[in-house]
Formats: structure tokens, sequence, C-alpha cells
């Protein structure tokens, strides 16, 4: 069932007023793999009366003040993706397109959503109840964090949007929380997950370097975030807090993960896989291609690649949900009018983390000294991939069910480690769960990049590589294996490109077609590399390219832009870069003295030794619910 989004639909329902309004910067589409669907539900399952409000024009009252003011809370979220990523290219360029949009035109979406959202409530509702910040942009925001598109230090996005709380990570369980609180008019700042300005130092905490100690000194900058990192696993966590004026954000120990059951219950809601019917008229919404029919099995990742923020968001602790509500799931899904008989994904954050956790670190916290993946897999992680094969198995069987596809990434480095399961694993994808091509993604080649992204290195990609070779002959069906690389990363110089680019030509037998530019996304462990020029986990300096052109030529050189190599600056396309490049870099002249008058992004980071040591140089200021 949708939640309402409209007064006529509060009326049909019986209600005069709602307890709380969400609003988001995606339009509403009802799904489980949509965060603001789900928080929505889990509200009302507990008793609340919830509205929701998708991509609000934030120029006038019309769309925010639809449903009137709610008695409890407003909830705001900048939808699925976090806005500036939505909005803007790698390169800074304008992005035409949005898959959660109808019609696909990229023009409802303010940047900074959560910011500007907050702002029209409080425009338009004076005195109104607690807004209350939700979603991946805010949990990314939530302490201070290098900025990539002002290429500066930012304060919380608390501070910056004048709300009242933050719940940070997936927050089924602290705004029922929070919900309950401030209807029985309790004090709301001991729920774990929460985020709140206080003007006194909490008991107990863990203080991080303040702000204004942050946005000028790198080490301060690096030890705040190696702080901020350690305390998100829910079992070790403690409460931390970070001065940012005259005041303290505080972040409280992050809620439990969901159990099993509980993530079952969240998928076991009535969601109607579609768009609410208020933007009939506004064109397809592309999204729904692919998350209308596919399954979520799990949450979490413990990859941890450095520039992935699924590890901050959702933590690096698997839960799986049973056999038995997924295959539920299925059978609902073959019953929607829509379904031809394809299951578009059956994965998660990574596809193949399904159904294992390391015993240690479901009783203890994950550790703080090393990672469960990297540089090989840890013997604490048994992996086993027979949970999966069952599953997908079963899915098959279901009736009206024609094919079902892994679309999600896979962790060839793990399919390697399962000595009883993997290969079984592999050949059961190739023979049934594929079309034409298996998506992995090795990201680069050099070892010392790789080492910057946590991933692992060529020989395990070159085992796995003739292993879906040979598995992919027997089958006797041509299918093939495409890779996706990153170029401008953290480490990464023309050099390693043309290694990448030698690679793939050599032992790959590849043309790279899917070359990303590396994005600071906020609080990642490459951002922080990206903004200070050091790894933050280790202390080791290392390159990077900042320049708007040398990271555009990092991708052209990858993708064999004719005229680039041998010729630079003689090719249409090539000179057509350039231009954009200028232009970006102007702009990025422009933002910065921007950001330099903000009263966010005043001071500069202060040379190193170790950086007038290695000649770099270092920027003046300095990236559901
Ligand atoms: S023991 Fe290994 S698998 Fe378990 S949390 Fe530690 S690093 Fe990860």
């Amino acid at each position: 069932m949708f939640l309402p989004t409209s007064k006529k639909e509060m009326e049909k329902l019986g209600w005069k007023q709602l307890d709380i309004i969400l609003v988001t910067g995606d339009c509403y589409i009802d799904s489980p793999l949509v965060g603001v669907s789900v928080i929505g539900h889990c509200l009302q399952q507990a008793g609340f009366k919830v509205g929701i409000i998708g991509q609000p024009d934030i120029r006038s009252s019309d769309d925010i003040s639809r449903l009137g003011e709610p008695t409890l809370f407003w909830g705001v979220t900048g939808g699925c993706i976090d806005s500036m990523v939505a909005n803007k290219t790698a390169s800074g360029k304008p992005r035409r397109s949005d898959d959660y949009t109808p019609g696909g035109v990229n023009n409802k979406r303010p940047d900074r959503a959560v910011i500007a959202y907050a702002n029209l409530v409080r425009s338009h509702f004076k005195n109104t109840v607690p807004i209350v910040l939700g979603g991946l942009e805010a949990s990314l925001r939530r302490v201070a964090h290098y900025d990539y598109w002002s290429n500066c230090i930012r304060k919380s996005v608390l501070f910056d949007s004048k709300a009242d709380y933050l719940l940070f990570s997936m927050a089924e369980k602290s705004v029922v929380a929070l919900a309950n609180c401030l209807k029985e008019g309790l004090d709301c700042t001991t729920i774990r997950g929460l985020c709140y300005i206080s003007k006194t130092v909490p008991e107990h905490g863990v203080e991080l370097p303040d702000f204004e100690l942050v946005k000028n000194d790198t080490n301060a900058f690096i030890k705040m975030f190696n702080l901020f990192y350690r305390n998100n696993d829910p079992v070790t966590a403690k409460v931390i807090y970070q001065k940012q004026d005259t005041r303290y954000l505080v972040q409280n120990p992050p809620q439990p993960y969901l159990t099993q059951k509980e993530l079952d219950n969240v998928h076991r809601f009535e969601y109607m896989r579609d768009a609410h019917p208020f933007y009939a008229n506004g064109g397809a919404v592309k999204a729904l291609e692919t998350i209308r029919f596919s399954i979520l099995t799990h949450r979490g990742c413990y990859g941890e690649c450095s520039f992935c923020a699924i590890a901050v968001h959702q933590g690096r602790t698997i839960t799986s949900r049973s056999k038995s509500s997924i295959i539920s799931e299925v059978k609902t899904i073959t019953a929607h009018p829509l379904f031809k008989g394809n299951i578009m994904d059956v994965g998660g954050p990574t596809a193949n983390m399904y159904g294992f956790e390391c015993e240690k670190k479901a009783k203890s916290g994950a550790c703080d000294d090393k990672a469960c993946l990297f540089p090989n897999v840890c013997k604490g992680m048994k992996i086993d991939h027979q949970q999966q094969i069952s599953l997908l198995n079963e899915i098959k069987r279901v009736p009206g069910v024609k094919r079902v596809f892994v679309t999600s990434g896979i962790r060839y480095d793990m399919i390697l480690a399962d000595r009883n399961n993997g290969i079984n694993y592999l050949k059961t994808l190739i023979r049934d769960h594929i079309s034409g091509q298996m998506k992995i993604a090795p990201e680069h080649s050099d070892p010392v990049v790789l080492h910057k992204m946590g991933k692992p290195g060529i020989e395990t990609l070159l085992q796995f590589r003739e292993l879906f070779k040979k598995f992919t002959k027997e089958d006797g069906k041509p299918q093939f294996l495409s890779y996706y690389f990153i170029a401008g990363h953290p480490g990464c110089g023309l050099e390693e490109m043309k290694e990448l680019k030698h690679f793939c030509t050599n032992k790959l037998e590849y043309t790279p077609e899917q070359v990303q530019l590396f994005t600071p996304t906020p609080s990642t462990r490459s951002t922080m590399m990206y903004c200070t020029g050091i790894d933050p986990f280790t202390g080791e300096s290392c390159f990077v390219e900042k320049k708007a052109t040398g990271r555009e030529k990092q991708l052209s050189l990858l993708l064999s832009i004719p005229g680039f190599i041998h010729n630079e600056g003689t090719h249409n396309k090539y000179k057509h870069t350039v231009r954009k490049d200028e232009k970006f870099g102007k702009e990025n002249k422009h933002r910065d003295e921007k950001c330099r008058k903000s009263k966010h992004t005043e001071g500069k980071f202060k040379k190193t030794k170790r950086d007038i040591d290695n000649g770099r140089h270092h920027p003046k200021k300095s990236k559901n619910f």
C-alpha cells in the first residue's frame, strides 16, 4: 500500500493530521530497495500516521505544505543517492538525467538536498516540530568532512542545515525509537544511531579534534577520521563528539544491526513496487527497470573498498535474510501484473556475501587492526557459497519465474577462497545467472593503487579469469567478463594508467569501456587521501592527481581516445575535453573563492613537513534513512 502523498489520500484513510512527514530527493517509489519507503512502512507498522513528499519544489510552498504540518517530526533525506553525486559528474559537469525522477530529466533534485529541504520546511513552518535528517547524504556528512564540490572541509550537515537531529546508517530502529520518544515527550539524546547538537560535552565520550583544528591541520583531520571510522561498529563504538562552533556535535553509538527476523520483517510490508500514482503524468522512472523485480538478500559489506561508502553507512557486518523470507518475496513478485518472469538481481552491496559472517565479528565487533578481505581473505571469515547456490536454485523453481540474474557486484577473490563451494558457485552463475557477460570490478592493476583501494592483486584476477574461461567453454555459451576500472584514484598517475592500459591489452585482451573517474564522496578513506595526500590508515603519503585536465587524461588514456597518447590536443574529442576542463578549472577557482568567503570554510591547511619533503602541492583547503 502506498503511503499518502496528498490530503485526499489522508482523508480516505480518515487521517486529519500526520504524525510524521518524510521529505525526499527522489520521487516516491514504494519498494523495499528505497530507504524512505522502508522507513515510512516501519513507522506505520509502529502505529504512526506517515506521509511522503517526493522532490518538493523549493521555490514555493505548494509541495511542502501539501500535507499540512506533522505532530511529531519532519524526516528529511536526499534520497537514494547523495544529491551532489546525483547532480554532478566526477568532473563537476551537470548530469542531465536522473533515474529517480519521472521522465528522467534531472531538474527536480536540489544540490545539497537535505540542507535545501530543511530550509524549505523552516521557511514555511515557523517554530515547527523537530526536523530530522537521515539517508545516505546525511549519514556520510554527519561529522566534519571533506566536500569535493566546494573543495573544503565542512561542518556536520546537522549544523549547516539547522536541523534538530540526524539519524545515521540504516535507521529502522532509531526512527521508531525517536518517534516514540517525541510522542511521549521523553529525552531523545540517548537513542543509538542519533546525532544531536549539545551545548555541553557528553559524559564518557571520545573527543574528536575540534572542527576549527581539523580544517586547518591535516594531521588533526586524519586523527579525527580514524576516531570516527573506528567508532562505527555497534558492538564496540563509543559516543563521539566534536566541537564545531561554540557547541558540540554528539554522535551516539550506532544501533545494533537488524537481526535476521527484523530484516525479514522489513521485507514483509506490502510494497507496491512502483512510483506513486502522483507521478503518473511525469513519465517513466528509470530506476524501476532495475529495482522493481530485484531481491535484496542481505545488508552490509566487509569488502571495505577504500572509495566506497557502504562500510560507513551500512557497516562491515552482514545480516542475511532467511531463505523463506526471500522465497516469499519472490512469490509476491510473480503475482505482480507487470512481472514477465525475470528476477533482475538477487544480491546486495556485494552479491556473494550472503549467508555467512565471521563469528568473532558478530560477537565482539570488527577488528580495528585488520581488514576482512585485504590483503588476503582473513581466516576468520569462513566463506561458503553453499547457501547462495541453494537459494538461487530454489528461486528458479518458484512457479512463474523464468530467469534469475545476479547483477550485483561479485568478489572473485571470495570465490577463489571458498575451497568447498566456490567453483560450484561460479559454475552456477555461468550456467544460469548471467546474461552474456559477468561484470567484475578489479578497478586497477597497479599494486600501489590497488593497495590504496583495498582491492585484491592481479594474480587473483588472472586466476579467476582462467576459471571463468574454462567453465564458460565447458558450458558452451558465448559469455565473457567485463571489467570496471577507476581513473584518478589517489596513488594513480599517468604512468599507472599506462600500465593498466598495457595490462588490459596484453593480459586481459580487453578494451576498457567501463571506466569511472574517481569521485571523492564524503567520509571515505580514499576521500581522505584525495584531500590530504596521506593514507589515513597507514600515514603514508600518496600522489593525488587533482587537476581536472590530469584526471581527464587518465580517463582518456584508458578509454583509448585516439590522438591523446601520441598527439595530445589534436583530436577533436580531446580538444573538446580540454575546453570543458578549462571551464571546470574556472568553476573550481570560483568555488574555491566562494568557499574561502564562506563562514564554514575559513582557514587553510598548513603544509606539513611531509608535504614539503615530497614537493607535493597541498590543497589550500583542503568529499535510508
Ligand atoms: S577476524 Fe578477520 S574476518 Fe573477523 S572481523 Fe577480524 S578481520 Fe574481519
